[in-house]
């Protein structure tokens, strides 16, 4: 990307009547026709197509690879931008280093994920499930974790400024030495969550969340805004 470049995201709509579903697309060319992936008539092939095209690329630019599953592949170190991963099941995904930039992985699900020392600017996974996923070292900044549905899910030593996490479900997750500096964490459900050493003092909780030096209290059950 070059500076002033405009960033499009390729939000075709499948072909099929009625159907509301991303089409899939790799920087916009109509390599796949006009179809989302429950409609690909051969989906096997173009699955296997963007794997290859992202595994051969390092900077990948406006791939629209909704509701595809990915299995077991090394994303370190690739660059992602304006590209749309909403609907996907990442598992077994290694992502070191890795840089996503303006990107949507939202409604998706990151099951044994270890995405660690990435820098992940303005990008989304509202109402996306974490299970046993680990972003420790990595920037989230400016991004949408709004709904998330996180267990077992470290953010240790991430720098999450400025980003969301309103009405997510966090349970046996872990912020130590975080930076959550205007960080939102409104109406969240938490269970066995801990911010040591982070900078909680500076993030945005609900009304009868105590935090003093070193950890943050809940109140028990579910927290209104
Ligand atoms: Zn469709």
């Amino acid at each position: 990307m070059k500076s002033g470049d405009i960033l499009m995201f390729n939000t075709t709509i499948c072909s099929i009547p009625h159907c509301k579903k991303l089409a899939l697309s790799v920087q916009n060319r109509g390599k796949y026709g006009v179809f989302c992936a429950e409609h690909m008539p051969n989906i096997q092939w173009a699955r296997d197509d963007i794997c290859e095209y992202i595994t051969a690329s390092n900077k990948i630019i406006t791939l629209n690879a909704s509701g595809l599953d990915f299995i077991g592949l090394d994303f370190s170190g690739k660059r992602f931008y304006g590209c749309i991963f909403r609907h996907c099941i990442f598992t077994n995904i290694i992502a070191e280093k890795m840089q996503a930039r303006l990107s949507l992985f939202e409604f998706s699900r990151f099951i044994d994920c270890r995405i660690v020392k990435s820098h992940i600017l303005a990008a989304s996974f509202a109402g996306s499930i974490l299970y046993n996923t680990d972003f420790t070292g990595s920037e989230l900044i400016h991004t949408n974790l709004c709904g998330v549905s996180a267990e077992n899910t470290l953010f240790d030593n991430t720098d999450l400024y400025n980003s969301r996490f309103i009405r997510a479900q966090l349970s046996d997750v872990s912020f130590r030495g975080a930076n959550i500096q205007n960080t939102v964490f409104y109406g969240i459900v938490q269970k066995n969550i801990t911010f040591k050493g982070s900078n909680a003092g500076h993030a945005f909780f609900s009304e009868g969340v105590t935090i003093t030096k070193s950890e943050v209290s809940f109140p028990t059950g579910k927290i209104l805004i």
